[in-house]
């Protein structure tokens, strides 16, 4: 039965490139997408640059355009980018669109008409020169607690303190330094503390496979099982000036960008339909059979399982079939650094020449359905593209489409439909189709390669190349090189989601129309002719890693970029609990200035308590007495490591001014010093322990 499926990833904002920490997700849904496509179901692809918000106001001022220049510019980057990664949007729109203004100012009427959209009177700062409103990450300040200077309006970098912004000590604009007064202002909200919104959510968000499980448990945090009412009503409007969508009947108030980015989804389908001639109702209605996928970072999901259903549901339109989120990207076991260069920009990947496809494999066989982070592995990334994709699979056609071209006119001979690596193939097909519907992309992968194994161990048997030599077995030649190329071929169905550009030139080689999946269920006919062949995919060699970390490496002495962080830190979902601490490669750091080390406050700490972490495998609940600093409590990765009985009364070194932590468990406020191997070689982690003499409170440097 032919399913109709629209897809989405989540929308970029416009006021930055496209680099690879981005490119998991849009790989991710373009390999499904393809995979969905290829079996023949109508699926629709679409995304857009979410362009609206103060961030992208204010940046087009710095550059002297409009907002409306700025977005452009940014939108023609972006499409660059993805295309250049084959990722196969089927429309790629913007938020900025009458389409997108449409479905705002219609959802915001039917919420309005079920009695959700409330106004009501609030503080803000306001900067009297800019003659604006302020959000909490444009104010800065001194901390109330500790002093210290230029700390955001939520907590301190310094101390670890969390407050709100009019407890900071002379607070000043960042926008133009003045000094902000509290101005009232009326705001739009929209009822999520409903009980309809909160019975509807607590219903919705536990549906039957509509979130993974881990996302599923996250919002029964967030809802909580009881009739209490968890959720507070959310402030959807903002005050002129604003880049976006004026409220309709309510001059100088805005639509805030994260109610109009998810309608950017519906913006851009209504898009599609319009060029396509589809119906936009059809996928849209409440009772639409058609299914409606939204693949998203574990970060958003507050707004695409909470916010983004309660508006649809209220507005009367269907709600997602399923929300799909994924981890975030390591590179070498730590987070991307523009340091190490390894906050690699997708423009630089292809400009230093690599195959987009080399990344597209590697992510493919890092993915699975979780929402685990992965991790690009440098060298990994090398071994594995070389020995799968070329020493594996296209290797198979190089090593004996030339025999069918030289010497047989470039005509097959019958394939033998019994050779084991075939009926392999033909016994495993569904499986694999059931991993990539599934996104185990990487058990699909896995599958494929073991098959590939099976097919090389019978090029190796039969021997092409010595065959070519001996006179008298050139019809036993054209049949192993016919074998070898229909196995090929079969392995071009598999990876095709994946690898299209590539699959695309086997296609044109093999002189057959595309491939679609159930094309791999057949073979190629005796007397087919093909092209001669043509060079199919290069090795990566490492140095192209290393040029592509230089020229992403930007030096630890140029100035911090001070603007703020991209309108997701504006509204944060509740902590997000139990990331995973980042771990170091083998890489030696760049040096840093004396300034730098200094900033950071170590401190020699007593244990005066240590009990493990119910739930967690490897943590231990650490209380530290600091002196004259008072106590912390820490959770430190060293279970495997320590009895944590054994750790009460030793002193160690802590670093006394990281920003606590929110995790399941309880806060973390700090971090205490401990040795491992980066390359996990030599197992255990090991705490630092002060010479004698040494008192809790002492700084250490
Ligand atoms: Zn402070």
């Amino acid at each position: 039965m032919t399913r109709q499926i629209l897809v989405t990833s989540a929308l970029p904002y416009a006021n930055g490139a496209i680099h690879l920490g981005h490119l998991v997700e849009y790989i991710q849904t373009d390999i499904w997408v393809r995979f969905q496509k290829m079996r023949g179901h109508e699926c629709w692809y679409v995304c857009a640059d979410d362009t609206h918000g103060t961030p992208v106001m204010l940046r087009a001022e710095k550059e002297g355009l409009t907002p409306e220049a700025l977005i452009a510019r940014v939108h023609a980057e972006h499409a660059r980018d993805f295309a250049g990664f084959h990722v196969g949007f089927d429309n790629y729109h913007t938020t900025h669109s009458e389409e997108t203004r449409a479905c705002a100012n219609e959802i915001y009427a039917r919420l309005g008409a079920a009695g959700l959209i409330e106004t009501r009177i609030i503080a803000q700062y306001y900067d009297p020169l800019k003659q604006m409103f302020l959000p909490d990450r444009f104010i800065k300040g001194e901390c109330p607690k500790c002093g210290a200077r230029d700390q955001y309006g939520d907590n301190c970098e310094n101390c670890g303190a969390a407050y709100t912004a009019n407890e900071l000590k002379n607070p000043y604009s960042v926008v133009s330094g003045a000094k902000p007064e509290i101005r009232q202002s009326e705001h739009y909200f929209f009822k999520l503390s409903d009980p309809r919104c909160q019975t509807f959510l607590r219903r919705w968000t536990q549906g039957e496979g509509r979130l993974q499980h881990e996302a599923a448990n996250k919002l029964r945090e967030w809802l909580g099982d009881d009739v209490d009412n968890r959720l507070t009503d959310w402030d959807i409007s903002r005050d002129a000036p604003y880049f976006g969508f004026e409220i309709p009947g309510a001059p100088g108030k805005y639509f805030y960008v994260w109610l109009d980015a998810p309608i950017g989804y519906m913006g851009a389908f209504k898009n599609l339909c319009a060029r396509e001639g589809l119906d936009f109702d059809a996928y849209w209605r409440p009772d639409s059979s058609a299914e409606l996928y939204h693949f998203i970072g574990k970060d958003i999901l507050y707004f695409h399982a909470l916010f983004w259903p309660a508006e649809l549901e209220h507005a009367g339109y269907r709600t997602p079939s399923k929300v799909f989120a994924h981890g975030f990207l390591t590179v070498d076991g730590a987070k991307m650094s523009k340091s190490r260069g390894t906050f690699i920009t997708a423009e630089s990947y292809l400009q230093q020449g690599l195959d987009p496809e080399w990344l597209r494999y590697y992510y493919a066989a890092k993915l699975s359905a979780s929402m685990e982070d992965i991790d690009l592995n440098l060298d990994d990334f090398v071994a594995r593209v070389n020995s799968d994709l070329i020493g594996k699979f296209v290797n198979i056609a190089s090593r004996s489409a030339g025999f069918i071209g030289k010497q047989f006119g470039g005509r097959l001979a019958a394939c033998d439909e019994s050779l084991p690596a075939i009926q392999a193939i033909r016994e495993r097909r569904a499986l694999i189709a059931e991993y990539y519907d599934a996104r185990e992309f990487s058990k699909a992968l896995r599958e494929i390669m073991a098959l590939t194994d099976l097919a090389n161990q019978y090029v190796d048997s039969v021997k092409p190349w010595e065959l070519a030599r001996q006179s008298g077995r050139e019809h036993e030649l054209q049949i192993a090189c016919s074998n070898a190329l229909n196995l090929f071929r079969l392995f071009a169905v598999l990876l095709k989601p994946v690898l299209p550009a590539l699959c695309k030139k086997a296609e044109a080689f093999l002189k057959i129309p595309p491939l679609n999946w159930d094309d791999g269920g057949t073979l190629l006919a005796a007397g087919h002719l093909i092209e001669n062949y043509r060079h199919l995919m290069t090795r990566v060699d490492k140095k192209q890693i290393d040029a592509l970390l230089e020229a992403n490496r930007e030096s630890l002495l140029a100035t911090p970029d001070s603007a703020p962080p991209p309108k997701s830190a504006a509204q944060k979902p509740p902590a997000t609990a139990g990331d995973t601490s980042t771990v170091d490669s083998g890489r030696a750091e760049p040096t840093l200035g004396i300034d730098d080390f200094m900033r950071v406050d170590l401190r020699i700490a007593r244990i005066t308590d240590a009990t493990p972490v119910d739930g967690a495998d490897k943590l231990v609940r650490l209380a530290l007495d600091l002196g004259p600093l008072g106590t912390r409590q820490v959770f430190a990765g060293i279970k495997a490591t320590y009895d944590p009985a054994t750790l009460v009364g030793r002193l160690t070194v802590m670093v006394a001014n990281l920003a606590p932590r929110k995790m399941r468990f309880g806060l973390s406020e700090g971090m205490v010093l401990a040795a491992s191997d980066p390359a996990g070689k030599a197992p255990g982690i090991f705490l630092l322990a002060p010479d004698d003499g040494a008192q809790p409170g002492m700084r250490v440097k």
